[in-house]
């Protein structure tokens, strides 16, 4: 039997933030993730600055040896019709490509890791959780994306009664003959809008690699959806003609549209597991890495003392971060009639594209980052 403070089940951005976080506040941890690592997530792999800031992370030392590409801009418009480039004079976001930012922050994390070995049974008894019949520990946390076994030990209803958004996307390296012919600028990513606004399409090229996909607030005629935005932009001569797509799917819970739990019985969920993603724009990482955080500051405090308060007191941080849920779910685009018109209209508008889909809804900027580590000697 192995011990540990706290066992987190998920290695993605939110399961290595809260162990890395855990680790410099002196706790023994452990990862159990299925996969082995590096692993592949299905992404864009466009993350905001604000997470590197919340890491601390050093980008000289992350592009050594890894795909980065500074993001400078944005084109903004409709799926099939005109968009807009908003440009500017800073990087306001980057592309990564996930299997190696995963990576990077597992190994960085200083967890012990149990790679390639689902999470497959728990029990609590006596403050103490027994997984897999070998490691046993005080807390368990749920990072397991969103089909998380701990989430659906918890009481989430997994699948079936929650309204998840579904997305499809591939990543491709593209050969020197193909990148010259790719008219996606590396520096600007590319967001264009379904005509119902249920969802969105992008372009995002890093290094080599081209990254097309398309997510909608529901799996109706997701595929063709998919299948005519590639068409679309290969037929404009927009990306190379000769790249063949296998695009695969995923879906994933907006914030006001989850119900799931955050806390049990010595327990917590955190990231796709709780249902965090930004609503309007999917954003998934940031809440990820934010929840990780917030969850390694409380769960210090409840392995040195009051554990039922120090759970409650990450229901009431979250709530402070990501706002209070709604009563009932709701939809990111309650759109109809003429609203559905005049957005069609505003999405390639260049003033309503830079300060309300871009600076307010997709980069957060009005949101500061969090900082765990600073003042914080123990982070050094
Ligand atoms: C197509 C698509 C594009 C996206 N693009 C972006 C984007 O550009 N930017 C952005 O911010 N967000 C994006 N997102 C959302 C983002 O990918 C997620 O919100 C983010 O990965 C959540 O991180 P996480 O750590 O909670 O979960 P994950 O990254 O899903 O990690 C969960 C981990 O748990 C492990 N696991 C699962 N089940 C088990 C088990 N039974 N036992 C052990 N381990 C298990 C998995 O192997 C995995 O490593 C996108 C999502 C999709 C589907």
């Amino acid at each position: 039997m192995e011990n540990c403070d706290v066992l987190i089940v998920g290695g993605g951005p939110a399961g290595s933030s809260c162990a890395w976080a855990l680790r410099r506040l002196g706790a023994e941890v452990m990862v159990l993730d299925r996969s082995e690592f590096p692993r592949d997530k299905l992404c864009a792999g466009w993350i905001t600055p604000q997470i590197i800031d919340s890491l601390n992370l050093d980008l000289e030392d992350y592009r050594r040896t890894r795909v980065l590409q500074p993001l400078r801009g944005f084109n903004s418009g409709l799926v099939d019709g005109r968009s807009v480039a908003v440009r500017y004079a800073e990087p306001i976001s980057y592309a990564i490509r996930r299997c190696e930012f995963d990576d990077y922050l597992l190994r960085r994390a200083g967890a012990r890791l149990r790679l390639g070995a689902a999470f497959e049974s728990a029990g609590f008894s006596a403050g103490t959780w027994v997984v897999n019949g070998s490691i046993r520990a005080r807390i368990l946390v749920g990072a397991g994306g969103h089909f998380c076994p701990v989430a659906r030990l918890l009481g989430a209803d997994l699948g079936k009664g929650e309204r998840a958004i579904t997305a499809q996307e591939i990543e491709l390296e593209m050969t020197p003959a193909q990148c010259e012919r790719c008219a996606v600028e590396p520096q600007q990513a590319e967001l264009y809008f379904c005509a119902d606004l249920e969802g969105y399409g992008w372009c995002v090229r890093k290094g080599n690699y081209l990254n097309v996909g398309l997510g909608r607030t529901s799996n109706h005629r997701l595929p063709e959806a998919v299948k005519s935005f590639w068409d679309g932009l290969q037929a404009r001569g927009h990306i190379p003609g000769d790249l063949v797509p296998r695009f695969k799917g995923h879906a994933y819970l907006l914030y006001g549209d989850s119900r799931r739990p955050l806390i049990g019985e010595h327990s917590l969920l955190i990231g796709d597991a709780a249902g965090l993603a930004y609503d309007f724009s999917g954003e998934g990482i940031r809440p990820a890495v934010e929840s990780g955080l917030l969850a390694a500051g409380v769960l210090r405090r409840a392995l040195d003392g009051d554990m039922p308060a120090a759970l409650a007191d990450y229901e009431a941080q979250s709530a402070a971060r990501f706002g209070q849920r709604p009563a009932a779910p709701r939809r990111a685009l309650e759109l109809g009639g003429w609203r559905t018109r005049a957005g069609r209209f505003l999405v390639s508008n260049a003033v309503f594209a830079r300060h309300v889909i871009l600076d307010r809804n997709f980069l957060h900027r009005q949101t500061v980052a969090l900082r765990p580590w600073e003042g914080d000697p123990r982070y050094m």
